[in-house]
């Protein structure tokens, strides 16, 4: 018998995967919970058209992996777990659909912790908030932090302070060239503090009030979608999209350095060795961009939310990124591959504590 999905929670070590539906609301979900090692499975509802359930179902265990790793890199003591809701955010979100979300996720008793994703907003987890303890993620008068994109842009402003001291020999962004792809939640707090520490910068994105607005408040030169990979730069700076280092972008990049926002940048794997290959270093973006969440977690700490630890942990990405970059030279691997080895150092630790 075939099973993919079974092979690959078996190959990458998943502990559960849980469907969720209810006809009623019209409700067909997932949570896939990666592991608990480091603690509950925490991560954030996604809701999204998916061509078809395996989609949606290796969607969840991506992102869930992916946080796991997120989170023991990041000092975190969190394990990782991701939700999916299979529908159009737009046209099928109702009150009754994210309110038997939360019931399913109060079933798991904290096995798993949601937060904001594509497709879910802080108010829809106010919603959720209603029917389930476990939500992380949520607008400052529910008790939360709220928006998280600046403390993200702020982590990946010091991984890419410390891939340039590595590559040209000072953590100055002054006058470094940098190409940003995305002005969103992430994309436009990055613009302001890039611009603030002299950086020049170019621009894009596929919304044209946002490049308009960048023009005209901050100055900065903007180009075409299509035209940033092959812009004349130091550093790409992705803020958008997954997947956009691949085949056809790699060999237009022009750049030393990669680091941003974006989740899942490499296409592939082999994207990563392709990079490393042509002299660029990659800034692994699970290690740049977990500003966010080590803000939005913070007050699962003890003693509760302290904006001042959360920032100081939140700078310390730059440390990480050094490790991870020392790591990569002494081994001789790509530093994606170190940074996975990092998380995995982490990992192994707590399951060794776990037998005293
Ligand atoms: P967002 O939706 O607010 O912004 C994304 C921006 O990218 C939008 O302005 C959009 O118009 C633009 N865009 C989309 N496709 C594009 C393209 N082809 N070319 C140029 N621009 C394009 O999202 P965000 O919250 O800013 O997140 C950006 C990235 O960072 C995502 O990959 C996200 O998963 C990742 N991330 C975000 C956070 C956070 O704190 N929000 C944390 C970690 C990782």
């Amino acid at each position: 018998m075939k099973s993919p999905i079974f092979d690959y929670l078996v190959r990458y070590g998943y502990k559960k995967v849980v469907l969720c539906q209810n006809g009623d609301v019209g409700l067909r979900a997932i949570v896939a919970i990666h592991s608990t090692d480091l603690g509950p499975a925490t991560g954030g509802l996604r809701m999204w058209t998916y061509d078809s359930e395996a989609d949606a179902i290796m969607d969840a265990l991506r992102l869930a992996r992916g946080m796991t790793y997120k989170y023991a890199a990041a000092g975190v003591n969190l394990g990782g777990g991701k939700a999916v809701i299979i529908g159009d955010p737009k046209a099928q979100k109702t009150e009754g659909l994210l309110r038997a979300m939360g019931r399913f996720i109060q079933s798991l008793h904290g096995e798993y912790q949601t937060g904001e994703d594509v497709g879910i907003t802080l108010e829809d987890l106010e919603v959720i908030h209603a029917e389930c303890d476990y939500v992380v993620t949520l607008p400052e008068h529910a008790g939360g932090v709220g928006p998280i994109g600046p403390a993200t842009a702020v982590g990946v402003q010091e991984a890419m302070k410390a891939c340039c001291e590595e590559v040209f020999g000072s953590p100055s962004l002054r006058s470094r060239r940098v190409t940003l792809q995305g002005l969103g939640a992430v994309g436009w707090p990055a613009l302001e503090g890039l611009v603030k520490e002299g950086a020049k910068v170019v621009v894009t994105d596929i919304d044209r009030a946002k490049v308009d607005r960048a023009r005209r408040e901050l100055g900065v030169r903007a180009v075409a979608p299509a035209e940033i990979y092959g812009q004349p730069c130091d550093i790409f700076a992705p803020y958008a999209l997954g997947g956009i280092l691949n085949d056809r972008t790699i060999p237009q990049l022009r750049c030393k350095v990669v680091c941003g926002s974006a989740n899942n940048q490499l296409a592939e794997e082999r994207h990563g060795d392709l990079l490393q290959k042509r002299g660029i270093l990659y800034a692994p973006d699970y290690i740049a961009n977990a500003g966010g969440t080590i803000l939005d977690t913070d007050r699962l700490l003890k003693g509760g939310f302290h904006r001042d630890r959360a920032m100081r942990n939140v700078a310390r990405i730059g440390d990480r990124m050094r490790e991870v970059i020392a790591l990569a030279k002494r081994e001789r691997i790509p530093t994606y591959r170190a940074a996975d080895r990092l998380a995995e150092e982490r990992l192994q630790m707590t399951r060794a504590l776990r037998m005293i």
